[in-house]
């Protein structure tokens, strides 16, 4: 709202000041259009307060060409809320989506883009994930490829990887630090970046209580630890559309934890 009363002016002012006749229509065809249009997209910081509650809201699966209207719809909402998020991004062909890149990149000082592996494989046969089956030389070049992607839409430095299934081997683990990933966030008691609480329940197939997730971080809390919350975009589908009763439960957790005075970081934040 600040960002449009301020461009507002600035157009008001600008069209005084060349020719108090002309119109703000006129400034806007004289090529200004572009220039108001970026400016109207200025990613502006949300503002939280540490009140000794921390959480880290960590949304895996966000790919190109797939849940792009649930994945914008949450990451709105949490921002809408003064929160940020981190996305655990498949880089494989992300690049190509531009219209999820762009907004992104709009939305970047929000977000922490994490790599969630490279194309987020997995071997039925074997019953093991990307990073549990490929061998290092294969996960640097994976690695260095995604941080690529990424970072051109970030800007910064990739700095948490989120292996896919959660699973990681211990030497891919060690490869990744040296490689600079300074967070490695995987499943339940895998780390101290490891998962606290999830949204979803897979082997029951179904939304999780909210009551369970914030006893999950309320415990976290009392012992001054940050919560992380894993969720994906699909949680709130049904038949592929998005699920507003579903979707009711999350913004009620996110309100949940806003009246618990909790504040919503990036893993690259801590
Ligand atoms: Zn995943």
């Amino acid at each position: 709202m600040r960002a449009i009363s301020a461009i507002i002016i600035i157009v008001i002012g600008y069209a005084t000041l060349t020719n108090g006749k002309h119109s703000i229509i006129n400034s806007l065809e004289s090529g200004n259009l572009e220039l108001i249009k970026e400016a109207a997209h200025k990613c502006v910081p949300v503002e939280q307060e540490d009140a000794g509650k921390t959480i880290i809201l960590r949304m895996d699966d966000v790919q190109a060409f797939a849940y792009a209207d649930i994945s914008k719809m949450i990451i709105d909402d949490v921002i809408k809320r003064q929160m940020k998020i981190t996305l655990g991004v498949i880089p494989k062909n992300f690049s190509k989506d531009i219209i999820m890149s762009k907004y992104l990149e709009k939305n970047i000082c929000n977000l922490e883009l994490a790599l969630h592996g490279w194309d987020h494989s997995y071997s039925a046969e074997e019953g093991v994930y990307e990073f549990e089956m490929i061998d290092a030389q294969d996960a640097k070049a994976k690695l260095e490829a995604g941080k690529e992607i990424l970072e051109k839409i970030s800007g910064k430095n990739t700095m948490t990887f989120i292996p896919p299934g959660n699973k990681i081997s211990p030497e891919l683990k060690k490869l990744l630090e040296l490689e600079g990933i300074k967070y490695i966030s995987g499943e339940y008691e895998s780390g101290i970046y490891g998962m606290d609480a999830t949204t979803f329940d897979f082997v029951e197939y179904k939304l999780v209580e909210n009551e369970l997730v914030l006893k999950n971080c309320d415990e976290r809390f009392k012992k001054n630890m940050f919560c992380v919350v894993v969720l994906h975009p699909q949680d709130y589908l049904t038949d592929d559309k998005i699920d507003m009763e579903k979707y009711g439960q999350f913004l009620d957790l996110l309100d949940e934890f806003k009246k618990r005075g909790a504040r919503a970081l990036t893993f690259s934040d801590l």
